[in-house]
């Protein structure tokens, strides 16, 4: 079912991407800044090696989230795309972005101190407070 390369893009269609390789790891955020950035309780994501993300078309737009972390997003639309930190190779893509967000279930929680408590999870994946 799962096969490579991957696909995916924003929610008006202007960014679309290209993905070589495989999540390597997975789960929900529910740091302040993914809420704010995403408009939504908590952010799933998807690990994967900033070499194989491959842009193909779309105006990016670059966030400057913290001193060490950046966030890029469609300019048309809004869409928040991925998040990552400065000198570290792997990038955490915002899976829901994906054409088939449904073969990537995020598999942890992360940053859970800041959950929002009216948002209930039923879930039994492992809770970090932090970064995990
Ligand atoms: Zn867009
Ligand atoms: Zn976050």
């Amino acid at each position: 079912m799962v096969s490579l390369p991957l696909f995916g893009g924003c929610a008006c269609g202007s960014v679309r991407y290209r993905l070589e390789s495989l999540p390597t790891e997975t789960g929900y955020c529910h740091c302040r800044i993914c809420q704010k950035s995403g408009a939504t309780p908590a952010m799933p994501w998807a690990m994967v090696p900033g070499a194989a993300l491959h842009y193909l078309s779309g105006d990016i737009g670059v966030f400057r989230s913290s001193t060490r972390g950046e966030r890029r997003f469609c300019r048309d639309c809004g869409t928040p795309l991925e998040y990552r930190e400065q000198g570290r190779e792997e990038v955490g893509l915002n899976s829901v972005t994906l054409d088939h967000p449904e073969w990537f279930a995020p598999q942890k929680h992360i940053w859970y101190a800041s959950r929002l408590p009216w948002f209930e999870l039923a879930d039994d994946l492992p809770r970090f407070a932090g970064e995990g």
